[in-house]
């Protein structure tokens, strides 16, 4: 088996395309989740990843559930924070839990699970970090000042590692994503979703797979000199 991988978010969506691109590349993949049990086991009869259920959002919580993936599998040496949510409503009716439970998935997962697995790569001088923004952390949405400040701290977060662990062999880059069609995309309304569709140069929605193959690209044991960048794959919907 090669380097271990975690995907955080790995069972549905973009992070099932990671985790099974990881997979078919030979890398030993542990795909996390939250609670949907009966889409994680589907997951794993699929496709013979196992996982690893806890909440990203939870300190304590993330260190016990990579602790577990350490002793099944082996040092992480590939983080893939991809878990996020979306609860959407205008800043005028935003109550503060929607406000929280947002930042604390998308944003503090960030820093729960690389606080994990930062020593590690650190004393071993490898590391590969990639963290899943979104188009909508660059150029702000619609009823979702919530997800954009989460995404948009992303971005900074991703810098600032970068910075911390060139020397030592770590890489931290993100991915912003367009919109993918994944269950999350799929809970917006048709009729948004179509107005959306007409914004994307390229003609139609991403595929999961076209973010993972930008993570393939990234956590390459080859890919020393990339750090610190956000990829934007999103179909020429924003350019900057
Ligand atoms: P999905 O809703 O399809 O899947 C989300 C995954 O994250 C599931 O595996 C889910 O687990 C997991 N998850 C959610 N909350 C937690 C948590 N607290 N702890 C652990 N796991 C959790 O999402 P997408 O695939 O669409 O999105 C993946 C990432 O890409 C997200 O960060 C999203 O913000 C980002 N993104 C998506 C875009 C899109 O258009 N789809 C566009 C730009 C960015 P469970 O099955 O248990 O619920």
């Amino acid at each position: 088996m090669g380097r271990v991988a975690l995907v955080t978010g790995g069972t549905r969506g973009i992070g099932e395309a990671i985790s099974v691109a990881l997979k078919e590349a030979g890398y030993g993949v542990a795909a996390n989740y939250a609670g949907n049990d009966a889409a994680a086991q589907a997951f794993t009869e699929r496709t013979g990843i196992p996982t690893f259920k806890f909440d990203v959002s939870d300190y304590e919580a993330v260190r016990a559930g990579i602790a577990g993936i350490e002793s099944d599998l082996g040092p992480v040496e590939i983080l893939v924070n991809n878990a996020g949510i979306t609860r959407d409503g205008v800043m005028h009716r935003m109550d503060f839990a929607n406000w929280n439970a947002v930042l604390q998935t998308n944003l503090s997962s960030c820093f729960n699970c690389c606080r994990a697995v930062i020593e590690g790569m650190r004393e071993r001088g490898f590391g590969r970090i990639v963290n899943i923004g979104s188009v909508n952390g660059q150029a702000g949405q619609y009823g979702q000042v919530n997800y954009a400040a989460a995404k948009s701290g992303i971005h900074g977060f991703t810098k600032a590692l970068a910075k911390e662990g060139a020397a030592k062999g770590i890489t931290v880059n993100a991915i912003a994503p367009g919109y993918v069609d994944t269950d999350m995309v799929r809970a917006v309304p048709e009729d948004v979703l179509a107005k959306i569709i007409r914004t994307i140069p390229v003609g139609r929605l991403g595929h999961a797979e076209d973010i993972a193959r930008g993570v393939m690209f990234l956590v390459d044991d080859n890919a020393t000199f990339i750090t610190g960048s956000t990829i934007d794959i999103n179909g020429g919907m924003h350019m900057y």
